[in-house]
């Protein structure tokens, strides 16, 4: 398949990888806006968040417990950060992989662009 984020996942493109599980996969931004800026991917393709099913909610529950989990590892959970799921052309969605942004480190405005 040619997807960018399956290829990262099967190491078939390098990427910093920050966390993995059999599920997950979570690896640094190559055009980071924050001073962290992690991507938190399922390895099970899923094109946008319009294609998710019903009995992929735990994978997507995981995506987000794997942001808090990460942002308490790197410490700053307790000053906050940002977690982002751009969908299709209006949300931003560049790679059609599904993919949590992670931005943590400085404060975010609201609304966003
Ligand atoms: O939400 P969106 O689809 O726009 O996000 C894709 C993200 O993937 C971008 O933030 C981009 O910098 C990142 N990216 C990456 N490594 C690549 C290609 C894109 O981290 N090789």
């Amino acid at each position: 398949m040619d997807c960018l984020f399956c290829k990262i996942i099967n190491r078939e493109i390098p990427s910093d990888i920050v966390y993995e599980d059999d599920e997950v996969l979570a690896f640094n931004d190559i055009a980071p806006q924050a001073p962290t800026h992690i991507l938190i991917v399922p390895k099970q393709h899923i094109a946008t968040l319009n294609d998710v099913q019903e009995q992929d909610l735990a994978l997507v529950g995981r995506l987000q417990f794997t942001a808090a989990k990460l942002a308490r590892q790197l410490g700053f959970a307790e000053d906050g950060y940002r977690v982002v799921m751009n969908c299709n052309e209006h949300g931003g969605q560049t790679v059609y992989h599904i993919h949590m942004h992670l931005m943590g480190g400085r404060p975010f405005a609201w609304p966003a662009g």
